[in-house]
């Protein structure tokens, strides 16, 4: 197979994209004439930035490590049994000691902060149902949308007003509307950097910078465990080997976000419509029974008739995903290759994407 070389922008590529959100993290930023100037961090999908905003402070979630990493930093946590994902949100979480909001998704996620807490009054442990198809697991969820909005004021936080909900959330949805508009005109790379800027400053960036993936190329889907920033360099060697990533069903990827958030439904009820879009609509792995999964999987398959295979990424110690594989692989019709992730695998993960597309081809 023909193999060509995909040259981002800088700005686009590791450290350049980390260091300019990182010069933005203490800007204000603006919304419907709010002035928001301090951070509450988050990393999880299932807490609402803008739940976080309608209290008064700017939403920042965090970036899979923001520093370039060197291997050792990567293959420490893995001989200690972490999540590297997990640890690295944990030490950043660690390092700017302000108020943080974790959500236990996964066993590491809730055991992987508690290390690095230095003032426990700044942070707030969101509980997520894991169960969630039956109304106790819903009310639940919102009772947790509740005790943060609480907690939050308590930090010093304002009520919000329906008024100021309505136009907060209408301003988060447009932004992901735009963002989901521009996806077929951006590569996956510069569509995660958009994301990220718009989930740190609440706003999309220009596109003019973003780069469309070569219309020849084997279009793939991306799927499996959350990725650090040094993970991101698989979605070069997917497209130096000939393909691209059409759909990155990652955890931190466009699976991961709530459904569009209906104009009727927020102004009937502001919260209860943030509650449902988020909590009964992400099909995150961690869900029982996670069937919804399956059927956002199938759903993808069948609307994206042309994707030729899924590559599967998990992190060292991602139970969740790995115990997936074997039902993945009899579920869905399309060929699988999966790739750890980690400080081990980066040589050989081109060679086995190479072979993989000549195989599929
Ligand atoms: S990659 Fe897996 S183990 Fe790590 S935080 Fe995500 S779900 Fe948890």
């Amino acid at each position: 197979m023909a193999k060509k070389t995909v040259t981002l922008p800088i700005g686009w590529r590791g450290q350049p994209v980390a260091s300019a959100l990182q010069q933005k993290e203490q800007e204000p930023i603006n919304i419907k004439g709010h002035n928001l100037t301090k951070n509450v961090y988050y990393a999880s999908s299932f807490v609402p930035p803008e739940w976080i905003a309608a209290h008064g402070f700017r939403p920042y979630r965090i970036l899979p490590d923001g520093h370039a990493a060197s291997t050792e930093a990567i293959r420490v946590p893995e001989r200690e049994g972490l999540c590297p994902y997990a640890a690295d949100i944990a030490a950043q979480a660690g390092h700017k000691n302000q108020i943080m909001v974790f959500a236990n998704t996964c066993d590491q996620m809730r055991r992987a902060p508690e290390s690095v807490i230095q003032d426990p009054s700044r942070t707030f442990f969101m509980h997520i149902p894991a169960t969630w198809n039956n109304p106790e697991a819903e009310t639940y969820y919102q009772s947790e949308l509740t005790r943060l909005g609480g907690y939050l004021e308590a930090m010093g936080g304002s009520a919000p007003s329906k008024e100021n909900m309505l136009s907060i959330m209408q301003r988060y949805e447009a932004g992901r509307q735009e963002l989901l508009a521009s996806r077929k005109s951006c590569c996956a790379r510069a569509h995660i950097a958009r994301t990220s800027h718009f989930y740190q400053t609440g706003t999309c960036p220009p596109l003019h910078n973003a780069l469309r993936s070569a219309p020849t190329s084997t279009p793939l889907m991306l799927l499996g465990s959350h990725l650090r920033q040094a993970d991101l360099a698989i979605f070069d060697q997917i497209e130096n080997a000939g393909a691209h990533v059409a759909i990155d069903a990652t955890d931190g990827g466009e699976r991961e976000w709530p459904r569009a958030l209906q104009p009727q439904n927020m102004q009937t009820d502001p919260l209860h419509e943030l509650a449902q879009a988020y909590f009964l609509t992400i099909p995150a792995v961690f869900r029982r029974p996670n069937d919804a999964l399956y059927q956002w999987l199938q759903q993808a398959v069948e609307t994206h008739s042309h994707l030729r295979g899924i590559i599967f990424v998990t992190q060292p110690w991602c139970d969740l995903w790995k115990a997936e594989l074997p039902r993945l692989q009899s579920a869905i019709s399309l060929p699988i290759l999966h790739v750890p992730l980690g400080g081990g695998a980066h040589e050989s993960r081109a060679t086995r994407i190479e072979a993989f597309l000549e195989m599929i081809a």
